[in-house]
């Protein structure tokens, strides 16, 4: 399965956003505004949630980023990235 790591503009208090798509993909939106530190410390936190299903599972968001934020953050996972980059200058 592919992840889509999309770097755009967010709200400010967002780093990243992954999102499961219809086909069974998943996109994690970057705020490409962010330090780069803080983005690689997102992904890989929303790529937690990927790897461990969340987004099918049926606990409280709170206690799913509960444990996510437990999770020791690791780059293991089994998946085709595409990296896209959109400015909404040119949109
Ligand atoms: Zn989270």
């Amino acid at each position: 399965m592919s992840i889509n790591l999309i770097y755009t503009q967010l709200k400010k208090t967002q780093t990243a956003v992954a999102r499961l798509n219809e086909d069974g993909s998943h996109s994690i939106l970057v705020n490409l505004n962010k330090p780069l530190d803080a983005q690689r410390v997102s992904v890989l936190h929303e790529l937690g949630h990927i790897k461990h299903d969340d987004f099918h599972s049926e606990k409280h968001i709170n206690l799913i980023e509960r444990i996510a934020h437990d999770r020791e953050l690791d780059e293991d996972i089994d998946e085709e990235f595409f990296y896209h980059v959109v400015n909404s200058k040119d949109v």
